[in-house]
């Protein structure tokens, strides 16, 4: 038997591991969709998922019942050193996005924002109206000197076999409390997120293709390809141009490659065949020399952007205290 690549495999495109200090925007990579993305200020969180609570996917989706662990949720948040959140962001509502989401806001005094699907979540989870905004696409959210933006989308399409058992309904109707059932996780509205900050403009995306959308222009991607493996290569060809080509971005910051049902600690696996997606983005990043691809492991925290350097008069400005 053939062993698969790993993703030590891909030793060449991990991104600089750097201490979270000293001014700059980072971004921590905490397995499947999430992402912590802190200033020396501010801390926001997309998308937690740490209590990979076994095999979610078969048979389980539909019998197993699930419940976040407010345990291994401290210890993650201890080891990255997070004890107070601005933020907790969903892009959608599926098990592994939502689940942790409730108990991550009430271990970090934080707020969620997301779908309407997201608030019977939160409230299922015992937040109150508080710690809740159900997102609306017309406003810019501030959170320090982050502005964020939600911007519709679409969810990746899943396999024609499943598409009509998974998406046979799509919104969460009612407050879930859990344990609750893991097909009950549905999908609600899927979000792009746009995340301004004055040293540059991060957009986490998924990996829906959508026909007319116009991407805005950003700095940097985070693009979720888990499943992609299972897209034909012309799909994941028109996905890299929207989301990547036409947004403008630099680099591209590979998310969700792992495995779903493995422990945060253990060392994390590519999810099924994930590793061609890898080398497919690397090889549509090679066409164009002035996109990086990055596949950043669990834990690795990255410095996203820099301050801007001042201009001489600027700096002048500056240094007489005008
Ligand atoms: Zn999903």
């Amino acid at each position: 038997m053939r062993l698969l690549p790993g993703i030590n495999s891909f030793k060449k495109y991990f991104p600089k591991n750097v201490e979270f200090e000293g001014d700059g925007v980072f971004m921590t990579f905490l397995g499947t969709n999430c992402t912590l993305i802190r200033d020396s200020k501010n801390s926001i969180i997309v998308d937690p998922y740490f209590t990979r609570p076994g095999r979610i996917l078969g048979v389980n989706y539909f019998v197993k019942r699930v419940a976040p662990n407010p345990h291994t949720i401290r210890k993650t948040l201890n080891k990255i050193g997070v004890k107070k959140l601005d933020a907790v962001l969903l892009t959608h509502t599926h098990i592994d996005h939502a689940l942790d989401a409730p108990e991550v806001v009430k271990q970090t005094n934080s707020v969620l924002y997301g779908s309407s699907s997201a608030m019977q979540i939160g409230l299922g989870g015992g937040l109150d109206e508080s710690s809740l905004v159900e997102v609306d696409l017309e406003k810019t959210y501030k959170i320090g000197a982050f502005r964020i933006k939600f911007i519709k989308s679409v969810h990746m399409p899943f396999p024609k076999i499943v598409e009509p058992i998974i998406n046979f309904r799509t919104t969460v109707p009612k407050v879930l409390v859990p344990p609750e059932r893991i097909a009950n996780y549905r999908v609600g509205e899927y979000y792009k997120i746009q995340i301004e900050h004055p040293y540059g403009k991060l957009l986490v995306c998924g990996g829906g293709f959508e026909e007319h959308a116009v991407n805005p222009k950003v700095d940097a991607v985070a693009i979720s390809i888990g499943g992609l493996a299972l897209r034909s290569v012309e799909y994941r060809e028109k996905l890299f141009e929207q989301a990547i080509v036409s947004s403008a971005a630099k680099s591209v910051y590979l998310t969700h490659w792992d495995k779903l049902d493995r422990s945060i600690d253990s060392p994390a696996e590519f999810l099924g065949r994930t590793h061609i997606t890898v080398k497919h983005f690397i090889e549509m990043a090679g066409r164009n020399k002035d996109i990086k691809v990055f596949i950043p492991p669990i834990w690795t925290t990255t410095r996203l952007f820099s301050p801007k350097r001042r201009t001489f008069i600027a700096r002048l400005v500056h240094r007489i205290g005008l």
